[in-house]
């Protein structure tokens, strides 16, 4: 049966859509090139909704796969090669978030490699902000620029920012990411907290070495800022499965310390993320918990990714990815969210990764987490 007989037909009309190009299944791509050459009619009001009735209402843009930082468990010999010159265009992101927020995106995170390195980063910001339908727009940075550019984000619009900063011990953070900057860095996150109303969260891997020791730090930080400190479960992919079998830990090694010491977990509504966020009476913050190997995780799982190239990424441990950028350099918006509908019926129940297997994901950067 064609899977994608459900949305098709009784619907609005519009031009066929450009055959979405599938890059690694060629099973998958004709599945979309049958659909796309022939009828792809398809009401564009309608939201994103896959076949497993999830509402897909927020947008994972990575802007560039570039990073300065060379975590060792993303980029541990930093990125090779120079950076990209092919990347989406301000114009072409307008068209891309506009499309989506036509079919029921409402948040957009902005992510990369590390997205403020673009130089028209704050550009982008104020054209996902002036979208009509988009209600947040989101960072994740590695906090490099944080300090320099943090007026020019808030004034841009720019909703919410998650820094990941997998330690308080100056001398871990150098030897984790290649760049001694932990002291700047936190000082950049409490200017941040005293002079805008950006929201902030920050992001830790939870490795077994120093686990604990984050946690403790953690929970200090967190007792009088108003910031989420979310541990991020390790996750295996081809480029840093040494690591992962050394380091990985169960996200219950930290949330069973919180509850036990009087930390009460929060029902995620069905707009939230995946992460799960404890709080306590005594704290103004929050600690979170992102546990991609805990049974159903997938369950609620409402976004898409984009590439900085145009490609969509249905899961983020999928093993292909599809080409949308003639519709964004065509200001194609009508067959875009035709495009898009074609995707839902062939959105992954859940990842791989417990089979050890990431996709072609080889590493984070490629496209933001
Ligand atoms: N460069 C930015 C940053 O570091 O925040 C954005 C991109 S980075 C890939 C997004 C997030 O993915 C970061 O919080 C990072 O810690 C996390 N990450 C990268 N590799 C990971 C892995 N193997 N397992 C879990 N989280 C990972
Ligand atoms: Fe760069 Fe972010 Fe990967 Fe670190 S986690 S190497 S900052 S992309």
């Amino acid at each position: 049966m064609n899977p994608l007989a459900p949305i098709i037909g009784g619907a609005q009309l519009y031009s066929p859509a450009v055959p979405a190009v599938f890059d690694d299944d060629s099973s998958k791509l004709a599945v979309l090139s049958t659909q796309s050459s022939t009828q792809s009619f398809i009401k564009p009001a309608e939201p994103l909704t896959d076949s497993f009735s999830r509402q897909l209402t927020y947008l994972r843009l990575s802007i560039t796969d570039f990073c300065n930082f060379r975590c060792e468990y993303c980029l541990p010999n930093g990125y090779q090669g120079k950076p990209p010159q092919n990347e989406l265009s301000v114009t072409e992101i307008a068209t891309l978030v506009s499309g989506f927020a036509q079919v029921g995106t409402k948040k957009v995170r902005i992510t990369g490699g590390e997205p403020s390195i673009r130089r028209d980063v704050v550009d982008i910001i104020k054209v996902i902000k002036n979208t009509e339908g988009i209600e947040t727009v989101a960072m994740t940075s590695n906090g490099y620029k944080l300090g320099k550019h943090l007026a020019d984000w808030n004034s841009a619009g720019l909703n919410q920012i998650n820094i990941s900063m997998d330690s308080f011990d100056a001398g871990t953070f150098h030897k984790m990411t290649g760049f001694d900057m932990l002291p700047q860095l936190m000082t950049d996150m409490d200017k941040l907290l005293d002079t805008t109303d950006i929201e902030l969260k920050i992001n830790s891997i939870l490795m077994a070495e120093t686990a604990f020791e984050n946690l403790m730090n953690a929970i200090e930080y967190v007792k009088d800022r108003p910031v989420t400190y979310r541990f991020i479960e390790f996750m295996q992919t081809s480029d840093n499965s040494d690591l992962f079998f050394a380091q990985y830990a169960q996200s219950d090694l930290i949330t069973n310390y919180l509850i036990k010491h009087g930390w009460h977990a929060h029902d995620r509504g069905s707009a939230d993320g995946p992460a799960i966020e404890y709080s306590h009476p005594d704290y103004i913050g929050r600690i979170g918990m992102i546990a991609p190997y805990a049974t159903h995780f997938c369950d609620n799982c409402n976004r898409l990714r984009v590439s900085s190239q145009g490609k969509v990424h249905l899961c983020l441990f999928d093993d292909g990815n599809y080409d949308i950028r003639s519709y964004l350099q065509q200001n194609d918006i009508a067959g875009l969210i035709n495009t898009l509908h074609s995707f839902m019926p062939i959105k992954p129940e859940h990842h791989h990764l417990h089979e050890s297997n990431s996709g072609m994901m080889n590493n984070l950067s490629m496209i933001g987490g």
